[in-house]
């Protein structure tokens, strides 16, 4: 498993140049390697699971390029069916061994589903409630927690919702299952902190 170390530390090191405006990707070479990927075919380094807030866009945060991240973004990083599909179709294709999910702080989803607990609030449409349904049953519990202050569920939460999803992720496909059982992949937990742009790794 060196490998999927290696490339989680690549997109670590990433992360920093990141930060530290030492950005090394981000250049006009960009349409050459768009074009020369057309011809070879992509090898993805990583998949990674993400929400679709427009401040998480994993590419720049990673400082990675054009062919580098296999990237499903879906409100809340929540686990269905489709996304799971999508994970099984980059690791059997492409024989990519590192799966990252990454929440962030401040998300309208996990905001949305603590909204919907404290007040039972009516969810927009069916479809935005299958999301909301999908996080309430990981941070139901921590919400009726007296110990934990109302002013620390949005962030427990966050990450709560991550774990969740790396556990769903887990043991909701028999290719994953069998995978993890080879050591072929790992799958990790993270969360950007939209503050610093920093991505905090989760223990697993
Ligand atoms: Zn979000």
């Amino acid at each position: 498993m060196e490998n999927s170390a290696a490339i989680l530390q690549e997109l670590l090191e990433g992360n920093d140049r990141f930060i530290n405006g030492k950005t090394i990707h981000a250049n006009d070479s960009s349409l050459a390697k768009l074009k020369n990927l057309a011809i070879t075919g992509q090898f993805p380094k990583a998949i990674i699971l993400c929400c679709s807030d427009s401040r998480a866009p994993v590419e720049i945060i990673f400082d990675q390029d054009i062919g580098d991240l296999f990237v499903i973004r879906v409100a809340g990083n929540v686990i269905a069916p489709s996304l799971i599909g999508s994970i099984e179709f980059a690791i059997s294709t492409f024989g990519t061994n590192l799966v990252l999910v990454m929440g962030h702080t401040q998300c309208g989803a996990i905001r949305a589903t603590l909204e919907y607990i404290a007040h039972a609030e009516a969810i927009a449409t069916e479809n935005i409630h299958d999301i909301v349904s999908r996080i309430k049953p990981h941070i139901f519990a921590l919400t009726q927690n007296k110990d934990i202050k109302a002013c620390d569920h949005m962030d427990i939460a966050v990450e709560v919702n991550v774990q969740a999803s790396v556990n769903q992720l887990k043991f909701s496909s028999r290719l994953i299952e069998s995978c993890l059982l080879k050591k072929t992949i790992e799958i990790h937990g993270s969360v950007l902190d939209l503050n610093s742009g920093k991505v905090k790794m989760l223990k697993d």
